[in-house]
């Protein structure tokens, strides 16, 4: 990412105080995505980086990595897979619980999406805790494909996601922009 195209995607960033609860700024990507040539400069920064991390296909985790990660499987010419919260995929799934602040939350995939020749590239807005990240990593082993990567646009680095992603990575790569 080259400095400008950094100083453009984060001035279509706008922070939100305590919402959705008190406590949390929450980054709100909708002036980026209003803004073309900002939505383009992001399309084409994941989409390079799906290509250059050898990736098959583009996952994309509900709901705001849907809008990023599909037009960067378009770019890159790789298929798009949705990860979904349990209960919206009409397929066979496979899926998969992981810890909130306070209780749980479930994910899944469609089993057949995915098949052992795949390296995916995970694509996402934010990642603050990383348990979704790290979730959607445990979905791609189990479907028997391969990790190139997680892409985001922004990490939370006082959450420390990171950390909770080295496992589910192994060697693959995080970028944040
Ligand atoms: P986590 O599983 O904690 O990494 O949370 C990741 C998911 O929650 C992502 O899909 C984000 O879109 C969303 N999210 C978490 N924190 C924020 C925040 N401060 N601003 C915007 N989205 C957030």
């Amino acid at each position: 990412t080259t400095e400008s195209t950094r100083e453009l995607l984060l001035s279509r960033i706008r922070d939100i105080p305590d919402y959705p609860k008190p406590g949390v700024l929450f980054k709100d990507i909708t002036p980026l995505l209003a803004d073309p040539a900002a939505f383009a400069a992001l399309t084409d920064t994941l989409a390079e980086l799906c290509v250059r991390h050898g990736a098959t296909k583009v996952v994309g985790l509900e709901a705001r990595g849907f809008i990023l990660a599909a037009p960067v499987a378009v770019r890159a010419g790789l298929g798009f897979v949705p990860v979904r919260k349990a209960g919206k995929l009409p397929g066979a799934t496979l899926s998969q619980a992981y810890e909130l602040e306070y209780g749980t939350a479930e994910i899944e995939i469609h089993a057949g999406d995915l098949s052992a020749d795949d390296r995916i590239m995970v694509i996402d807005d934010v990642l603050a805790t990383g348990g979704t990240a790290e979730a959607s990593l445990e979905l791609i082993r189990r479907a028997g494909a391969e990790v190139a990567g997680v892409a985001v646009l922004m990490e939370l680095g006082f959450l420390d996601g990171r950390a909770r992603l080295e496992q589910g990575l192994a060697d693959a790569p995080l970028e944040a922009l």
